[in-house]
């Protein structure tokens, strides 16, 4: 390892040189507190930034045990302290230093959820932060005086504001992690309960706005209050800043729950919370404890996808012309047929909560009334609608439902629990409901499909997974958190509203690259292949994401994605083969 004298003394070397001389910094180096390794150097100005990493070694760090106790409070410790290097960044750093991205210095912090991710690293031994750093110039001559400035003063004062723990808030680090095991806590015992979420009373679910994921102030929004007949409480782990070591809210039961209401009374904003709550948010978010089960899925109908060899017969029984529908294969799907597609899929990947807003479901695929049944016979009705086939989903494969409703009564039949809300205020309307079922009986026919006799599952072909693009044998790239490159496909994941961050896109890519090679066999299943990678990211973590990594290079920016949304970007690939295991 080279001193820090020796980078200064090769930055004046270097200064005022063409840009590629940066080549010579390119190396490990030792400063007081910490170390400086310069794994990868940028082109030009304007490439990707250079990759850096800053590491402290424990006896310095001094980052408690209580920290890193077990995997839970580890993931929150190293996303708070990510953010503390973004705060810290944010004071220090002088930023823009000249041409292209001269001057910046950059760490990938998490939004509003609280996720794994490879920004910091808290080993066993030492803590690290993996930056993307600017190196600046001037036209293409290096700036070697800016460059000692942020490397040998800007660096390390960043580094003793935000990855020493005497320097931080520790009251507010631990109520952090305190904050992220109880969410953690709620969710693993949901299923013990009989419940698929959990809302606490108190929590704010609006947003700013539609494009802001900040919460609306407090003067403006409602706080959820539980109704009374749904309450339950969970004690938790760790006390919350009030003191009490418990918590109360609604608890959503297992089965089908209809959210109702007027127009504009709150129904999205309360899915849309449901929807985030697989994921863990920070303190004052007004979202962290709205906690649902980690394998919900968000149900939509998102016409245009492509779908490969999809069984979707148990909703669509046959197309015009006598087309199958159990291989189904599409380059552009209908609403209902995309919807569809939507839920098989996620029954597939293991999922067994779906969550469904009627704003954004294909109105023929949720239900057809007694007017239609009357005017399109059955025989020229392909559509088995989604209202006929929730009880059987939960009564036989114990998959629940949340769905948003304030348009058709029909469903009023198949709920278990329905939520009025009412100025946004959730109200336990399930007996009302009943009676009014009762009073006035839907004219409209159950439709008696045969039985679903279960998932046909799908073997994914590792060759039609091919990443590289041109002389590149690797060339995957994020374009937008909901457009990932893939060699030289565009996977479009707009439909998949549960991926929210776009180093999760980034990680879907490399995901499906990883387990294209290790695990698809021609064998394994595609839900064994994302056993398989489950199973290695738990072991080694998000690094072993990046193909390239040498040592403990920088393994670029990830964040952790959850199967559901791999295997979403596995079905929207252009290219990918899925082989059905018939056994009949
Ligand atoms: P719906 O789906 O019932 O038509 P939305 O959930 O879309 O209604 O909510 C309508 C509007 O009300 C949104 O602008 C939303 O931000 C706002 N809103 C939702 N819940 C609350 C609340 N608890 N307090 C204040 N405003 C809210
Ligand atoms: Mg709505």
């Amino acid at each position: 390892m080279l001193t820090r004298d020796a980078l200064e003394q090769t930055l004046r070397r270097i200064d005022g040189r063409g840009y590629k001389a940066y080549r010579d910094i390119q190396n490990d180096y030792h400063f007081n507190t910490f170390s400086l390794h310069i794994d990868h150097v940028q082109g030009d100005p304007f490439a990707t930034p250079s990759k850096v990493r800053v590491r402290v070694p424990h006896p310095i760090a001094l980052i408690p045990e209580d920290g890193r106790r077990h995997r839970v409070r580890l993931m929150a410790t190293e996303d708070y302290l990510a953010r503390q290097v973004r705060a810290a960044i944010r004071t220090i750093a002088r930023g823009h230093r000249g041409t292209g991205k001269s001057g910046a210095i950059v760490i990938d912090a998490g939004g509003q959820e609280v996720l794994q991710r490879t920004a910091v690293t808290v080993h066993p031994d030492w803590v690290e932060a993996r930056l993307s750093i600017g190196l600046p110039a001037h036209g293409r001559r290096i700036s070697g005086r800016d460059a000692e400035a942020m490397l040998c003063e800007e660096l390390p004062r960043i580094v003793e504001r935000s990855l020493l723990w005497a320097a931080l808030d520790s009251d507010e680090a631990r109520a952090f992690a305190d904050c992220v095991e109880n969410q953690e806590h709620i969710r693993e015992n949901l299923e013990q309960r009989g419940l698929v979420a959990f809302v606490a009373d108190g929590a704010l679910l609006p947003r700013v706005s539609g494009v802001s994921d900040l919460p609306m102030p407090h003067d403006d929004a409602i706080a959820f209050r539980s109704p009374e007949s749904l309450a339950v409480t969970f004690e938790l782990p760790n006390p919350l800043p009030d003191g009490s070591a418990t918590i109360h809210g609604m608890g959503v039961p297992e089965g089908i729950t209809l959210i109702t209401g007027g127009g504009y009374h709150g129904k999205s904003t309360l899915l849309r919370a449901l929807e985030r709550g697989v994921y863990p948010h920070v303190p004052g978010d007004g979202r962290e404890y709205v906690v649902t089960r980690h394998d919900a899925v968000k149900i939509r109908a998102e016409d245009g996808r492509r779908v490969e060899n999809t069984d979707i017969s148990a909703f669509i029984r046959s197309l015009p012309y006598g087309r199958s529908t159990r291989e189904f294969s599409t380059d552009d799907a209908s609403g209902s047929t995309s919807q569809a597609a939507n839920i098989v899929e996620a029954l597939e990947t293991g999922s067994r909560l779906l969550l469904l807003d009627e704003d954004t479901s294909a109105t023929n695929f949720m239900v057809r009334d007694a007017r239609m049944q009357a005017l399109i016979h059955a025989e020229h009705e392909p559509i088995t609608p989604f209202l006929d086939r929730a009880v059987e989903l939960h009564t036989e494969q114990g998959v629940s439902t949340i769905l948003v409703m304030g348009g058709c009564g029909d469903y009023l039949d198949v709920a278990n629990t329905v939520i009025m809300m009412r100025a946004y205020v959730p109200h336990d309307a399930t007996d009302e409901a009943r009676a009014v079922a009762v009073q006035q009986p839907s004219q409209r026919k159950k439709e008696h499909p045969a039985p679903v006799k279960g998932l046909t599952p799908r073997i994914p072909i590792a060759e039609s997974f091919d990443p590289s693009r041109g002389r590149r044998e690797v060339k995957i790239d994020v374009k937008g958190l909901s457009t990932l490159l893939f060699g030289r496909n565009l996977i479009e994941l707009r439909g998949v509203e549960q991926l929210i961050d776009l180093s999760q896109t980034r990680a879907v890519g490399y995901a499906i690259h990883l387990a294209s090679e290790r695990f698809m066999t021609g064998e394994k299943t595609l839900s064994e292949v994302l056993d398989a990678l489950d199973g290695l990211l738990l072991a080694e973590g998000l690094d072993v994401l990046a193909p390239f990594r040498r040592g403990e290079q920088h393994p670029g920016d990830f964040a952790f994605a959850r199967r559901y949304e791999i295997g979403a970007a596995i079905n929207r690939l252009r290219t990918v083969q899925l082989k059905q295991m018939r056994n009949d």
